[in-house]
């Protein structure tokens, strides 16, 4: 299923929702961070989420939507945050 989006690190969490002109993806990031990006602390935890929607290439003609959920990480020790995604 995911060798037809041409992101490489998501995967669809549900079968896409399809209609005459469009087709909707829902993806997440494959596998939440091990570590900060700032200090390489590896306990985080999950601080938000929201959905972003993302136009990807049309498939056999139709307008290919992702709709992407996102989810925001604080590290426990320097209180950086950061997306997964
Ligand atoms: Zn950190």
């Amino acid at each position: 299923m995911s060798d037809l989006l041409s992101l490489p690190d998501i995967k669809t969490i549900e079968p896409p929702q399809e209609n005459e002109t469009d087709m909707m993806f829902k993806v997440e990031a494959v596998g939440p961070p091990e570590r900060c990006p700032e200090c390489g602390f590896d306990k985080l935890y999950k601080h938000s989420s929201r959905n972003q929607l993302i136009m990807d290439l049309p498939i056999r003609l139709k307008r290919v939507g992702l709709q992407l959920n996102r989810r925001r990480y604080k590290c426990r020790e320097c209180g950086s945050t950061f997306w997964n995604a």
